[in-house]
């Protein structure tokens, strides 16, 4: 009898209670505790099994947005590096971020940090830079980009716009003066290019203008969105030489007369990358800080292309933090006494999001093969980043969606990587400026205007 008790004790332990109550309001309780008495040990088994609808208790697998282990084709040395980055985001930034989003500052204890990383500038050949693959940066801009895309994009301007315009348009004093510094990240760089009145438009006229005099070069006019402005050492300015009409390339130093530079604010997306707002008014630079290698927009474009394919990782990167979030989230919140993540229509969209996720890993690994063999086209890194921004925008908005309310909660992240990735689909390059490169390359018809 006593063990009767205990094993229909053990049974109402695993009925839901809820339903429980449902169930006291349309049936006799006592008179079926006087049933359940009478049961044998075999009724008893066969009564619990027929309850708990004689399923497994599902184990949850581990959570991989590497669905295909892209990641075994690495070596060794990058597969370590690859976690390194994981682990530095997930313990030191991770725990952090939504408090600096919320109040739309940045948070410069992480520079130091991310500088023992041995991560920036990672491809270039000397100054303290590593001469490691493009692969490999890519896959570091998606693993910080994985916990949040504004210190991607803080790491990227850095890393890949400023340096980079170094890099490729600078002299050799240039690159000796600035480059070492800003692989230690000691010193902070921007880049310039977008203005008020002119976006997409950049490649077909500045209206920031360069004037050669005895003294050096004169810059007036505007910069609008510039990443990292607001605090760096020194800002890539593209202006237009008034001499030859040609786009040419400046570092100007922080603190020059005639720089001033206002902080872009109310920004609904990627909060933590503070923009700038620039103007220049005659402000003088030295012909020795003028990039002696930047001699038209060829050149601005030659940065482009290479961060470009960076943005796309990190557009893959935002998608696999939502995704995994959302994933995480779905095993473990329940409705109807199950978790979400047992009903179908959850479970579709969870595949839907991997599909694209997978799709975009692929491509963007097969791009940084392309890069690696010195076989990058301008229309190879633009679809890339179209496709990767675009898929971006629906996994994220699925993300939210399987995660109802809580989806729009900062606290949960989803809602963070849903604001950022409109930023991402519309810098570097929108869809419809990327689409009009990649069109040209497969149509021979250029459609700009
Ligand atoms: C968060 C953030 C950070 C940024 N950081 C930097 C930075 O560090 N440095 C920098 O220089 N810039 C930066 N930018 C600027 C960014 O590159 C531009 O916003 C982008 O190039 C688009 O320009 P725009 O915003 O002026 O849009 P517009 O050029 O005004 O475009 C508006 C719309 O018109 C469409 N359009 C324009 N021309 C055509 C056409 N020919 N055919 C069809 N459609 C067209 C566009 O695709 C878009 O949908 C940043 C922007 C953001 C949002």
């Amino acid at each position: 009898m006593f063990s009767k008790i205990k094993k229909a004790y053990q049974l109402f332990k695993s009925v839901d209670f809820e339903q429980l109550d449902k169930l006291s309001r349309k049936v006799d309780l006592p008179k079926v505790m006087d049933s359940f008495s009478k049961l044998d040990d075999k009724q008893l088994k066969g009564l619990m099994k027929m309850m708990d609808g004689g399923r497994p208790k599902a184990e949850v697998p581990p959570i991989n947005g590497d669905f295909y282990e892209l990641h075994l084709r690495l070596n060794e040395e990058d597969r370590a590096l690859q976690l390194k980055v994981r682990d530095f985001m997930e313990r030191e930034i991770r725990p952090l971020v939504n408090h600096y989003w919320l109040r739309d500052e940045f948070p410069f204890e992480i520079i130091p940090k991310l500088a023992e990383l041995n991560i920036c500038g990672l491809t270039y050949e000397g100054y303290g830079c590593a001469g490691r693959s493009s692969l490999m940066e890519g896959i570091i801009a998606m693993e910080i980009a994985r916990i949040d895309a504004s210190v991607a994009t803080f790491f990227g301007v850095q890393s890949g716009l400023a340096m980079g315009s170094i890099y490729l348009c600078g002299s050799d004093a240039q690159k000796q003066e600035w480059l070492p510094a800003m692989q230690q990240m000691k010193l902070i760089g921007a880049f310039g290019l977008t203005e008020p009145e002119v976006g997409s438009g950049v490649a077909g006229g500045l209206t920031v203008t360069a004037r050669e005099t005895e003294h050096g070069w004169v810059l007036n006019g505007q910069k609008k969105w510039i990443g990292n402005a607001t605090f760096a050492d020194v800002t890539v300015i593209w202006a237009k030489d008034l001499g030859d009409g040609q786009v040419k390339g400046f570092l100007v130093r922080k603190g020059t007369p005639g720089f001033e530079v206002e902080k872009i604010k109310g920004k609904m997306a990627l909060r933590i990358v503070q923009n700038g707002l620039i103007t220049m008014t005659d402000c003088m630079v030295p012909e020795s800080d003028r990039l002696q290698h930047a001699h038209s927009f060829k050149d601005t474009a030659k940065v482009l292309q290479l961060t470009r394919a960076g943005v796309a990782w990190m557009a893959v990167g935002c998608a696999r933090g939502a995704y995994e979030n959302a994933l995480d989230y779905t095993c473990k919140r329940k409705q109807f006494g199950r978790p979400i993540a047992s009903f179908q229509l959850i479970q579709n969209h969870l595949v839907e999001m991997l599909s694209n996720l997978t799709a975009m890993q692929t491509l963007v690994y097969r791009l940084s093969e392309l890069q690696d063999a010195g076989m990058l086209k301008d229309e190879h890194a633009s679809l890339a980043k179209v496709f990767c921004t675009l898929r971006t925008r629906d996994i994220v908005s699925q993300a939210r969606e399987v995660m109802g309310g809580n989806g729009i909660l900062l606290e949960y992240d989803v809602a963070r990587f849903l604001a950022d990735a409109e930023a991402i689909y519309s810098y570097e390059g929108t869809k419809e400026i990327n689409s009009l490169i990649v069109g040209r390359s497969i149509t021979g018809f250029s459609a700009f205007v």
